[in-house]
């Protein structure tokens, strides 16, 4: 992967992107993301945030490497804090992370969302986290994807302003993606998911019964009987 040639993850993230997008990309390592927007004229202008020393420095050689200077800014910062109003950021991306992280990265400074009305969002485990931030801070779905990389399975939300409502059912496996029920990588993932689930049962079951343990075996329970009707309707 470079700057040119991404992941098949980040280039479906990056197509979720509108063209002239003021993008800020949290999380951003090599600044892949923001170059591969500039270059394909789709960002306007990009901001690259990195908490991390390392891929903070990478992010940097790579905008000189690639001659951006003049478009994208390498920023050292904690999730948000890489943006300021005056940005007019629109659009955030926040990838390869897990779905609590990258919730917990927008929870902690919502004030700095004041100009964007797209999040793209890449989690690598636990999007729930991100459908239940959402509800409670007037997000909505507008797209969801699936995909598989490297046997590995990634799912894409992306979120404008606005209200939702979801079940259970849907905050767990997403709205949008429940409705297609016969995609071969969202059956694989749930498939997956399951036998984890059904193996830590396996595991507890021979534990004793402290209601911790009884209160775990209720929600692995309840969550394979989520996948199962899913797939059973
Ligand atoms: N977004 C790239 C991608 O999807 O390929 C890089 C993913 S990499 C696994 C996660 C990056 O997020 C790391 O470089 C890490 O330093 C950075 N990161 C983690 N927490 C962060 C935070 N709170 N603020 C900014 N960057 C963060």
């Amino acid at each position: 992967m470079n700057a040119q040639r991404l992941s098949e993850r980040l280039t479906r993230v990056a197509a979720y992107v509108k063209p002239g997008s003021i993008v800020a990309d949290i999380g951003s390592d090599h600044a892949y993301l923001p170059c591969y927007l500039i270059h394909h004229q789709i960002a306007e202008k990009a901001i690259a945030g990195e908490v991390a020393k390392g891929p903070y420095e990478s992010a940097r050689n790579q905008i000189v490497e690639e001659q951006l200077e003049d478009k994208i800014t390498v920023r050292f910062a904690n999730g948000l804090q890489a943006i300021n109003h005056e940005d007019l950021v629109d659009t955030v991306t926040i990838a390869g992370m897990g779905g609590p992280l990258i919730a917990t990265i927008l929870q902690q400074d919502l004030d700095r969302l004041a100009t964007v009305n797209r999040l793209i969002l890449q989690p690598n485990i636990h999007a729930k986290a991100i459908r239940e931030w959402a509800i409670m801070n007037d997000w909505k779905l507008v797209a969801e994807e699936i995909l598989q990389e490297d046997d590995k399975i990634y799912e894409i939300l992306v979120l404008e302003r606005g209200k939702m409502k979801l079940s259970e059912t849907e905050a767990l496996m997403g709205p949008l993606l429940i409705m297609d029920t016969q995609n071969e990588v969202f059956r694989l993932k749930w498939e997956k998911e399951s036998s984890e689930w059904m193996r830590i049962l396996d595991a507890i079951n021979v534990a004793e019964m402290s209601p911790e343990v009884q209160l775990k075996r209720a929600e692995i329970e309840g969550k394979l009987k989520i996948v199962k009707d899913v797939f059973s309707a």
